[in-house]
């Protein structure tokens, strides 16, 4: 006998428009829906016309939902899997339910769709290359101050979500911690009060504008400082660069550095550093 499949199903944050038709027709043909807030989920399904049904699976009962889940998934039928919004496993219940699965050999499947994480950073105008995605910071103590001080060191753009009643409170201790950096605070994704503010982290933190709805924040990696390898004494510009690429700088960046202290322009020194390789 075959096995089934677990689905794991993006549902909208906020627009009812960004409801997949993959999603859809996944919802309708599944055996079983495990949802994170069946109440919440019910009426998503009402507006769509699905009647598949539905269990709940939350953080509290993921594990021995999880449990029931898997019979049914190793009997043959498949399971989608839902949070309130967005994707399942990303600050949502879904992750223990994909291990298990994954450890039974069931097969697991993405339907793809929309998560604020991703929706915010492609907005934010910040470098998309590389990002680090932080989810909700530990709320007090010791804890929360360790995982700001290692962040603050991550040269990628850092996505964060918070509670709209912990924002400004956040938005300090980014300040305090990451020091002037660039910062967005995309606040109710998809929805008709949809706003991105730009700024410093502390002028967005003296005014954080509506603190209404939900909020992601989006902060610029770590600029590196050339100014911390680069000690006093040296003679000139091209003794600064050598020195910054014994330290293990990259080329680029230690041309960039050079270039700002010493208020050349890159060309001229990237010139210099060809002239004296020979
Ligand atoms: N699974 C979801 C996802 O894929 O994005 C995230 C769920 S997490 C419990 C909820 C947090 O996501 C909110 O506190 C907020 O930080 C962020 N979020 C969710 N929907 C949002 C929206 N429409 N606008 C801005 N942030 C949102």
């Amino acid at each position: 006998m075959s096995t089934g499949i677990l689905y794991l199903c993006a549902t909208p944050i906020g627009n009812l428009d960004d409801m997949t038709f993959r999603a859809i027709k996944i919802l309708r043909e599944v055996d079983l829906i495990a949802a994170e807030d069946t109440r919440h989920t019910r009426k998503l399904l009402t507006h769509f016309d699905i009647h598949t049904p539905l269990v709940r699976c939350d953080e509290f009962s993921e594990e021995t939902a999880g449990k029931k889940i898997l019979e049914m998934l190793l009997s043959g039928k498949s399971v989608a899997c839902v949070s309130d919004a967005g994707l399942p496993a990303i600050s949502d219940p879904g992750a223990k339910i994909v291990k298990l699965a994954i450890n039974s050999g069931i097969k697991v499947c993405p339907i793809p769709g929309a998560n604020a994480a991703l929706s915010a950073l492609i907005c934010s105008g910040l470098d998309t290359t590389k990002f680090t995605f932080a989810g909700f910071l530990p709320k007090t103590g010791k804890n929360r101050r360790e995982v700001l001080q290692k962040f603050s060191s991550h040269e990628e753009t850092l996505i964060f979500y918070e509670a709209p009643h912990r924002l400004q409170k956040t938005l300090k201790d980014l300040a305090e911690f990451f020091g002037e950096r660039q910062a967005v605070l995309a606040r109710e994704l998809t929805k008709i009060h949809e706003e991105f503010l730009r700024g410093k982290l502390s002028e967005l933190a003296e005014n954080p504008g509506e603190i209404r709805g939900e909020f992601v924040i989006v902060v610029e990696g770590k600029i590196f400082d050339g100014e911390e390898k680069i000690s006093g004494g040296e003679e000139n510009f091209l003794d600064a660069y050598e020195k910054l690429i014994e330290s293990g700088v990259e080329k680029k960046i230690a041309i960039r550095e050079t270039a700002k202290k010493f208020n050349l322009s890159r060309r001229e020194v990237y010139n210099s550093i060809i002239d004296r390789e020979g």
